[in-house]
């Protein structure tokens, strides 16, 4: 096994400020009628920093800044300079990826290795990646004249705080729009730095504005009659609420929400194999994944093999200082989020489901939940069903591939599912009766820009990544 070094990664790589403004027209500025929130390191819970929650006419300034913007410069400007510009922003969070790394963790919780090897890494993908479409939307056949849209209003959870930002901002820019963002409210600081880059990238002002604040601020965005497109990512409860809130207005949505995978083992799989997929299915990112394989459906003929290596597996698992290189699951992102995960473990248990975790350690301050798995888990059981959004794994079984799929599809949800199989024609199968956006097989949260990612039913509509990430951005 590869062993990391034990030294963390130093916070004092970061330099960060008691206080930030919104970056609104290519500066930070003061809120005009916000209030200021405190942003906390949820695994010391100490403060990081305060910023504004932007009021409805911080928000106003962002969209009008970003209209001017659009006008004058970035909807003129030719793909070729667009691209110079995106290529810039990439290289600039590659040099800066430790830094961007440290930040991450700090802000969210989650393991420094996940941030430092998956998050930043990606983001500078996605940015490579839309530069390289921004000069050749004419010839992709998106039709004769593709043209932007005008204004994007995002709005991004607190899971993956600037990778989500890289989905949306993007395809956004190389297409000739300029956007307005909204970060969580637990996690704004990434995104904040990423207005620095902004700067540094000579990036002309209001092409990129950044207003920072909790859900209220969100919805002054999404319901501003200056923004031509809304997208989102998070809850599917608040994403019904963007919808209805945009019905009736001449606005584009994509929403990117919840979901509840199935991860679900054959008995002819490598069982250490699909043991790992599991593993990083559900406790990768403390299991802060819209798309984590929450549900395990094991055949049963090997139900009693897997359930034992993966138990041998978990003990393994380190919880605890997300800066140490060899922590596997960090803190849980906020106490809001525990309090959800605590209440539904528990209703798990009294539902009659059986719950187990190994033996750990929690550190004292701080928000943690042990890596946890449920057995005896039937359909009707809410731990099958809701989605809980931490590392809580329940485990159901099925006898044919055809009950597995009619298990796996029985959820409103439909964002991923995985399959692990020896079998090519059954993964083809599988992968074919799905209802989810995206079906792994033998192996779990793989990512690429190049790859569409997005639900069916309440995982939402739209699809970020790829060549179709872009159809969102564009008018033909
Ligand atoms: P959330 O819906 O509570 O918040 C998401 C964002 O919306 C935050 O920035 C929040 O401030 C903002 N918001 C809240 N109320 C709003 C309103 N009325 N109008 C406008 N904005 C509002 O979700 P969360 O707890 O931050 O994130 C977790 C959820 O996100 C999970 O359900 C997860 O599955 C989902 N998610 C989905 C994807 C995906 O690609 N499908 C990716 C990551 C997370």
């Amino acid at each position: 096994a590869f062993e990391y070094a034990p030294a963390p990664e130093s916070r004092a790589i970061v330099d960060i400020k008691p206080s930030y403004g919104l970056f609104v027209n290519g500066e930070f500025v003061e809120s005009v009628d916000g209030r200021p929130i405190k942003t906390v390191s949820p695994a010391t819970e100490e403060v990081l920093a305060e910023v504004a929650a932007a009021g409805e006419q911080d928000v106003d300034r962002a969209v009008q800044a970003a209209r001017r913007a659009y006008e004058t410069t970035w909807s003129k400007l030719p793909g070729k300079e667009r691209a110079k510009y995106l290529f810039r922003i990439a290289r600039i969070i590659q040099e800066r990826a430790r830094e961007l790394a440290v930040l991450e963790t700090l802000d969210n919780g989650k393991p420094i290795r996940e941030s430092r090897d998956v998050d930043i890494p990606l983001v500078a993908a996605h940015f490579f990646y839309y530069a390289g479409w921004a000069d050749k939307l004419e010839y992709a056949g998106f039709g004769p004249d593709p043209r932007p849209l005008g204004v994007a209003g995002q709005v991004i959870p607190w899971n993956f705080p600037l990778l989500m930002l890289a989905w949306k901002v993007a395809p956004a820019l190389a297409c000739g729009n300029t956007v307005v963002l909204k970060p969580a409210e637990t996690t704004p600081l990434t995104a904040l730095r990423f207005a620095e880059i902004c700067q540094q990238a000579d990036l002309p002002p209001g092409v990129v504005n950044i207003v920072t604040g909790a859900g209220e601020t969100g919805s002054y965005l999404v319901s501003h009659p200056g923004v031509d497109k809304v997208a989102f990512t998070g809850s599917t409860e608040v994403g019904k609420r963007i919808a209805r809130a945009v019905a009736g207005t001449r606005k584009r949505l994509t929403l990117e929400l919840g979901g509840k995978a199935a991860n679900i083992v054959f008995e002819d799989a490598a069982v250490d194999q699909a043991v790992e997929g599991i593993v990083n299915g559900i406790f990768f990112n403390q299991g802060h994944v819209c798309c984590a394989g929450s549900r395990l459906l094991v055949q049963e003929s090997v139900y009693e093999e897997v359930l034992a290596a993966l138990k041998r597996r978990m003990a393994t698992l380190r919880v605890g200082d997300p800066l140490d290189k060899n922590t596997d699951i960090g803190a849980i992102n906020s106490p809001q989020q525990l309090a959800k995960i605590r209440a539904l473990s528990e209703i798990g248990e009294a539902e009659g489901a059986e719950r187990w975790s190994p033996p750990c350690e929690l550190p004292d301050r701080g928000y943690w939940f042990p890596p946890t798995v449920f057995t005896g888990v039937s359909q009707a059981h809410r731990i099958a069903r809701e989605e809980i959004f931490g590392p809580v794994l329940s485990v159901l079984t099925f006898r044919t591939p055809a009950e597995a799929v009619e298990k796996a599809n029985n959820t409103p949800y439909g964002l991923s599912a995985g399959v692990w199989t020896e079998k090519g024609s059954r993964i083809l199968w599988m992968a074919d009766k799905l209802r989810a956006g995206v079906v792994w097989a033998n192996t779990f949260n793989r990512f690429d820009p190049a790859s569409p990612f997005g639900g069916y039913k309440e995982s939402g509509y739209g699809r970020e990544g790829g060549r179709h990430g872009l159809e969102a951005y564009l008018d033909v």
